[in-house]
């Protein structure tokens, strides 16, 4: 078999598939061929399992131009056949096509305030591998998570990696490639991005906002990409959402949305930022404060004491929900969403706190108004690893090209 390897000697990284010089196309006919073998790879990925003539009736390409694409999937190693589908007429069994999982693998990162986690990926989107580790963001911290890396993740194969997918829990300069206003403990001025393009010089760094990779998990594997706008609230210590318009995703940065101008002094310096109102630690600190909880005690205590009916942990819960709330009907007024998804821990709360969140929201005009125009709410339903999924899916999705040439350079996405 005929198989491409994609990385040049100089590191610059090379086309899934070659074009041979002698049929080297024109621009056009060029951008046209890797719309088509792109979409077909998609497809391929996003089915599991599927037949050639189900991806022509998909993609309205003919079925000749269909057989000669994955043709060229199949030759380098990318699909791979994967047994006999069930005919729905009395003629032949259609030959089904997969995702050839052990051609490729990627890695995630997924960077908290004081540790990372690793979770390494097939070319399907299957974990392979992954760990947790403690970690200092200070000049050479990369070298130290490529070590551990190295020494934890024995089914790792260098040869085989197509990208380095970080999610981080900051603003990212899209431009600039740099990190802003970020939970992250960053000492001594460490430039996180390109500390860990040094280290991995050979493979394109895709770094993206943690919210933003939620939401994009929850898009594409919880709604299975069909739906068009849904907003993701990330609440753990840091505050964000990320948000889906018209099949793109956006980082919104409402962890620093005042809802109280004379609340408490933020870290950005504002007063009142929900991230500094309803964020982990300090949703904990008020339970601790007004008696509800112990001071070790955590979400689980609290949902708890909530499915029973606990007068004093309702009384603060109610007063908590409704500042979610608050900030999620400012959100609302901006983007009109059709779903929201809350995630990132809070979740563990349980559902009598999510139906007192839902409760609260207020639509402008809503009294007297039919309440089925409000936006479904729920919680992420993607339980592990799901910002590791989304950063994985982004790179297949929208940076990965399979017959024209996948830059070697840092992406930053919002
Ligand atoms: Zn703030």
């Amino acid at each position: 078999m005929e198989q491409t390897n994609w990385r040049g000697q100089n590191g610059k990284l090379m086309r899934l598939i070659s074009v041979k010089n002698h049929e080297k196309p024109i621009r056009h006919q060029g951008f046209v061929k890797e719309t088509n073998i792109k979409q077909i790879f998609d497809l391929i990925l996003e089915h599991g399992r599927i037949s050639r003539v189900e991806i022509s009736k998909k993609n309205k390409l003919s079925r000749a131009a269909v057989s000669m694409l994955v043709d060229e999937l199949t030759k380098a190693g990318l699909v791979t056949i994967a047994g006999e589908g069930s005919s729905v007429s009395s003629g032949r069994k259609p030959i089904m096509l997969e995702i050839n999982k052990d051609r490729a693998q990627i890695i995630t990162l997924s960077l908290k305030k004081q540790s990372f986690t690793y979770v390494l990926f097939d070319l399907k989107g299957n974990e392979i591998e992954t760990f947790s580790k403690k970690i200092v963001y200070k000049t050479g911290y990369a070298k130290k998570i490529r070590e551990s890396i190295l020494e934890k993740s024995p089914r790792l194969d260098v040869n085989k990696l197509l990208a380095l997918c970080v999610t981080i829990p900051a603003k990212l300069n899209v431009s600039e490639k740099t990190i802003n206003l970020s939970v992250l403990d960053i000492q001594g001025g460490c430039d996180l991005l390109a500390e860990l393009k040094a280290v991995w010089p050979d493979i394109p760094l895709v770094a993206g906002n943690l919210s933003s990779a939620y939401a994009y998990a929850e898009y594409k594997y919880a709604y299975g990409g069909k739906i068009n706008n849904m907003i993701f609230f990330y609440i753990d210590d840091g505050v964000g959402a990320g948000v889906l318009m018209n099949g793109r995703v956006f980082t919104s940065e409402i962890g620093h949305m005042s809802i109280d101008a004379e609340g408490p002094v933020c870290d950005c310096g504002k007063r009142g930022c929900v991230e500094r109102m309803v964020g982990k630690t300090a949703l904990l600190r008020e339970f601790e404060q007004a008696g509800g909880i112990g001071p070790n005690a955590g979400y689980d205590t609290i949902r708890k004491a909530l499915e029973k009916g606990d007068k004093q942990i309702v009384r603060i819960s109610e007063q908590i929900s409704g500042k979610i709330a608050l900030c999620i009907s400012n959100v609302i007024c901006m983007f009109t969403p059709e779903e929201l998804v809350v995630g990132g821990g809070i979740e563990l709360l349980g559902k009598v706190f999510l139906d007192m969140i839902a409760r609260r929201i207020e639509l402008p005009g809503e009294k007297g108004v039919c309440s089925d125009k409000r936006p479904h709410i729920s919680y992420s339903r993607i339980r592990e690893h799901a910002e590791a999924k989304g950063a994985f899916r982004y790179f297949l999705d929208n940076i990965l090209t399979i017959t024209a040439e996948t830059e070697n350079k840092i992406y930053c996405w919002n």
